[in-house]
């Protein structure tokens, strides 16, 4: 996407976006990276620490077996390349919530180089610990008037993923979907809670700018754990903007680190960017390479089940449903196996018209959800798969029309039930071409002449009242072009 920079004709030059994410992913396993304490969240503050991860002197270090299986899981998902041998580093800087005074991370050998995901390539995939928490008392915790900070343990030493794309991303939005499907892909793999409010999936963006057309990369910035898709999507935003002010300007970007506020939206410098020199790497003296055998890709392999993406094309493939229903439903895995179940319901699916297939996923991918709570799981309810073909196959058939289709997953919501015995329960079935429906027809015509005389002289949009009168008497029973067509004809159009 290239964005046009500012009003001003004269120099206007167009800029392309170049984002590249930096995702930081809490790994889930029952303890942390290089200790045995127990991952914890939302437990009393330094309740779970020992000497490795309080860093007392002599404390040594083992790797978590499962933090690795896992990050081979996320790496074979991605399609990298596994390094058969990977070292962990030291990586030195100070802060009061990094109690050794480095993290251990990886450098140059990580566990993944390269692959993909939905367009974007991945640079690397490496395993590190996380920090502990800094809690930031405000005005509740003064010392001679200034600020202060108290630490947490509890999340010290925990077991992270780093994800690093290349800059393959071109705009804020497209930031925010790619995001969102790392999100459930990861979900899909269940190697993390990935829940954004929690801290267990994180985000960096780094933003720069090039004229459009030009391919060489612009200097970056690094906007620093944006920690909702909202704010991703309106800090990456922010930050494209207030680059091209400074590059109208005539001036340069400057390489730092940046906090976007987004209750305010502004933008602030939080350092200047340091290099990797800075850091200090040095290979992590108290931890063996990480030596990948075949067995341990292939038990990573074996966990990982069916990845959305590819999901997402089964379901357009095997069933003829569009791009937007099957991704709604791959996306959302039990969405999907729910669908598939109402499919099988139905015995060979082969034998089953496309047509009602996408009725079908379009009563549970839309219709569903937001009538029985929209993150309820549809299988946890009292409506069945079942019931939801039943459903489909009347819509299909024009028994029902989707008001009182509407209605009936409403019935099925609160209290389950055959569908066929709602319909004449509630008297929701369709009124078709019986001649009921063409009586209510001449009523509705004879009670708005006017609307009927603008129709008769082709204005299309006059049709609106009559239809809008039909309903009413029929309580939404009414087929919607049936209806139409019995207009048409009356008036003799
Ligand atoms: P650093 O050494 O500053 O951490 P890296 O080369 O490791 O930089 O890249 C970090 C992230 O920034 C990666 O996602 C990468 O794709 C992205 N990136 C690198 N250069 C640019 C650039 N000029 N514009 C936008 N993103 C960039
Ligand atoms: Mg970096
Ligand atoms: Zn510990």
């Amino acid at each position: 996407m290239a964005v046009s920079a500012g009003a001003d004709a004269a120099s206007a030059v167009s800029y392309e976006p170049v984002i590249g994410l930096e995702i930081h992913v809490q790994l889930a396993t029952r303890t942390k990276m290089f200790c045995g304490c127990e991952m914890s969240f939302g437990d009393p503050p330094n309740t779970h620490t020992c000497p490795v991860c309080l860093a007392l002197p002599g404390a040594l270090p083992v790797v978590n077996e499962l933090a690795v299986h896992l990050a081979l899981m996320i790496g074979l998902a991605l399609g990298c390349e596994l390094a058969p041998r990977s070292i962990f580093h030291r990586k030195h800087y100070f802060y009061p919530d990094l109690p050794k005074g480095y993290q251990i991370s990886q450098y140059d050998e990580p566990l993944c180089r390269g692959g993909s995901l939905g367009g974007v390539r991945l640079h690397r995939v490496h395993m590190e610990e996380d920090a502990a928490k800094l809690i930031h008392m405000g005005a509740s915790g003064r010392i001679h008037g200034s600020e202060i900070s108290v630490v947490d343990f509890n999340r010290g030493g925990s077991p992270l993923v780093e994800i690093v794309t290349e800059p393959d991303v071109h705009s804020a939005e497209q930031a925010g979907e790619w995001l969102r499907l790392l999100r459930v892909t990861l979900r899909q793999l269940g190697v993390s809670d990935v829940n954004m409010d929690e801290g267990s999936l994180r985000c960096d963006a780094n933003v720069s700018l090039r004229p459009a057309g030009t391919t060489a990369l612009g200097v970056k910035t690094e906007l620093k754990n944006l920690n909702s898709f909202r704010f991703i999507e309106a800090g990456i935003r922010a930050e494209i903007a207030r680059q091209e002010g400074v590059l109208d300007a005539g001036a340069t970007v400057s390489q730092e680190t940046l906090h976007f506020d987004p209750s305010s939206g502004q933008i602030t410098s939080l350092r200047s960017k340091e290099e990797a020199h800075d850091y200090r790497y040095f290979p992590e003296p108290d931890l063996p390479p990480v030596a990948i055998t075949e067995q341990m890709i292939a038990r990573a392999r074996a966990a990982m089940g069916e990845l959305p993406l590819d999901r997402e094309q089964r379901l357009q493939q095997a069933f003829g449903l569009t791009a937007e229903r099957a991704r709604a439903l791959a996306f959302r895995r039990e969405l999907g196996d729910y669908f598939e179940q109402a499919v099988a319901a139905g015995g060979d699916h082969g034998a089953t018209p496309t047509e009602l297939l996408q009725t079908l996923a379009n009563l549970i991918a839309v219709e569903l959800p937001p009538r029985i709570g929209s993150d309820t799981d549809p299988f946890d309810c009292s409506v069945t798969p079942a019931a939801m073909l039943a459903l489909a196959r009347m819509l299909a058939t024009k028994q029902i029309n989707m008001g009182g289709a509407r209605t009936v997953i409403e019935r099925l919501a609160e209290h389950g039930g055959e569908v066929e015995a709602i319909v004449a329960q509630e008297d929701l079935g369709a009124l078709g071409d019986g001649d009921e429906l063409a009586t209510v027809v001449a009523a509705a015509l004879a009670a708005h002449p006017d609307a009927a005389e603008r129709l008769r002289t082709g204005n299309q949009k006059a049709i609106g009242p009559i239809v809008g009168f039909v309903m009413r008497e029929t309580k939404g029973r009414a087929d919607g072009s049936e209806v139409t067509r019995l207009v048409h004809q009356q008036l003799g159009l």
